[in-house]
């Protein structure tokens, strides 16, 4: 199987190098060249295997490079009893007959970053392998809250491998900052930035692309990846879980076998549902994908109208991880539907330029046969939080609450009632306080003191992970200004 770039396919890459290198020269995504068709008889086979051994049967079709054996230990390693708090791994939970949440929490974090996070660490060292790349990796995460956490404990104490996080000082929940700056392990390094998550993002983009820092890096051993989502190796085991999931509700006799499903998945930087939609070109059967987004509602806008256009007001929302206004894994989703390099290129030249793209009307009829995009704001999201808990007993954080809105608009739309899977992305644990508003609390407790808040409002206990941050001592205080995160990567890898 071979990478390309979605903006040229020119050159092309193996799984491995795809892998190390994060992202391709020319700045586009790498991208398999096209999707492997599952076996026919591989959902069968599946029904009955652990989410360990689904992982490797699915992950195999992407990477020819590794044996059976190499991701079995991966596997394994990543989604054991002492990183998940479930022995599904990935549970699916039945909400009404034909309504299921896919819950994506149970990892080491709390939130859906852990799916791929935890695989990706032995993905990397092991494609650092198979290319001769003899330094240490140093990976620079700019973070709005959970992919820094993740990626810290996917990484602690991984060999030849050093991670330095950046999150915007002011920008993350309490509960956030303090899984970040009480990280524990030897590699890690965490360092608060003035400012906000653009800032973050653009100070590390700057990073990687200085050439002075490059060489002096270099001197001492080191090279600069990165672990956000446009790297092929977080999006490929999150084809898995819902590959996962559907077997799950055959076995379980919730569908029938072949029984087309919907998924529905809260939306930020695109790569969580892009890799349903990859799990449908493999040939799982799902009918619609249905986007949903909080009111920074660029994609929902984008699945309508076919044009894409981040100059807009940005909001501050109570699904902060969907706080975005350019969406990265959509260029990989243009490549599959133009299947033009030389297209895409055009579309991300413009989005540099102006901030806008509109797409051919060819394009846009093949992205709304598969797409259906819903929005809702704040209050609805609390709205449907409530209502879930009052109704079904179930508690709901701020993300998934969103895609609950979206499923409920679609179906009052359309009148579809398809079996829907419901992509649940974090524990409401890690959003205390506005669930907790959600519920009709008015006097919210400070800081960790909110989960025990959340636990006698609903009885329920909240995960491990979040109730022993209690016990962690602080290891991460330093600030930077913006303009000095060099300094932080400096005194970080000392
Ligand atoms: C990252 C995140 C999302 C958005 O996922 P994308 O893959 O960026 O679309 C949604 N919910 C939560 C809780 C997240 O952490």
């Amino acid at each position: 199987m071979r990478y390309i770039s979605t903006r040229d396919n020119a050159i092309q890459y193996t799984a491995s190098q795809a892998i190390a290198q994060g992202l391709a020269k020319d700045g586009g995504l790498l991208t398999p060249f096209y999707i492997p068709k599952l076996p026919g008889k591989a959902l069968d086979d599946m029904r009955d295997m652990a989410y360990q051994q689904r992982a490797v049967y699915v992950m195999k079709q992407f990477l020819e490079e590794f044996s059976v054996k190499e991701l079995t230990d991966y596997a394994n390693a990543a989604y054991g009893p002492d990183r998940f708090d479930s022995p599904a791994v990935a549970p699916v939970r039945t909400v009404d007959g034909n309504t299921h949440c896919l819950e994506l929490w149970h990892g080491p974090t709390c939130a859906f970053k852990d799916m791929a996070l935890q695989m990706l660490p032995h993905l990397l060292t092991a494609s650092l392998a198979k290319t001769e790349e003899e330094k240490t990796v140093c990976i620079l995460v700019a973070t709005s809250g959970d992919t820094g956490k993740g990626a810290l404990e996917g990484f602690k104490n991984v060999p030849r491998t050093r991670i330095l996080v950046f999150y915007p000082k002011d920008g993350v929940s309490q509960v956030q900052q303090l899984q970040m700056v009480t990280q524990e392990g030897t590699n890690v390094g965490v360092s608060a930035v003035v400012g906000n998550f653009d800032d973050a993002q653009t100070g590390v983009k700057k990073l990687f692309s200085d050439e002075a820092v490059r060489r002096e890096l270099a001197a001492k051993g080191y090279f600069f990846s990165s672990a956000n989502s446009i790297n092929w190796g977080r999006v490929l085991p999150q084809i898995v879980y819902y590959i996962s999931a559907y077997c799950d509700l055959v076995r379980d006799e919730k569908i029938a076998a072949g029984q087309a499903v919907n998924i529905c998945v809260p939306t930020g930087n695109f790569g969580n549902i892009l890799a349903a939609y990859y799990a449908g070109e493999m040939g799982l059967p799902i009918d619609q994908l249905i986007c949903a987004s909080n009111s920074n509602n660029v994609l929902t806008d984008f699945i309508r109208e076919g044009v894409y256009d981040r100059n807009r007001t940005f909001y501050n929302t109570a699904s902060p991880s969907m706080d975005i206004l350019i969406s990265s894994n959509l260029e990989r989703l243009l490549l599959a539907l133009t299947q033009d390099p030389a297209e895409v290129k055009g579309y991300m030249t413009r989005l540099n330029e102006t901030g806008r793209y509109q797409v051919s009307d060819k394009i846009r009829t093949r992205l709304q046969k598969r797409f259906k995009g819903y929005f809702c704001d704040d209050h609805e999201t609390k709205r449907v939080i409530r209502g879930m808990f009052e109704k079904n007993g179930y508690l709901i954080d701020t993300h998934t609450a969103v895609a609950f809105s979206a499923l409920e608009q679609y179906r009052r739309e359309t009148g579809d009632d398809t079996p829907a899977i419901v992509a649940s992305t974090a524990s409401p644990f890690k959003f205390c306080a506005s669930v907790l508003e959600a519920l009709g609390e008015t006097a919210i407790a400070d800081g960790l003191d909110a989960l025990d808040q959340l636990t006698a409002k609903t009885g329920q206990p909240a995960p491990a992970p979040l109730a022993g941050l209690r016990d962690k001592k602080v290891r991460f205080t330093q600030v930077v200004e913006k303009e000095n995160m060099v300094d932080a990567v400096r005194s970080l890898l000392e």
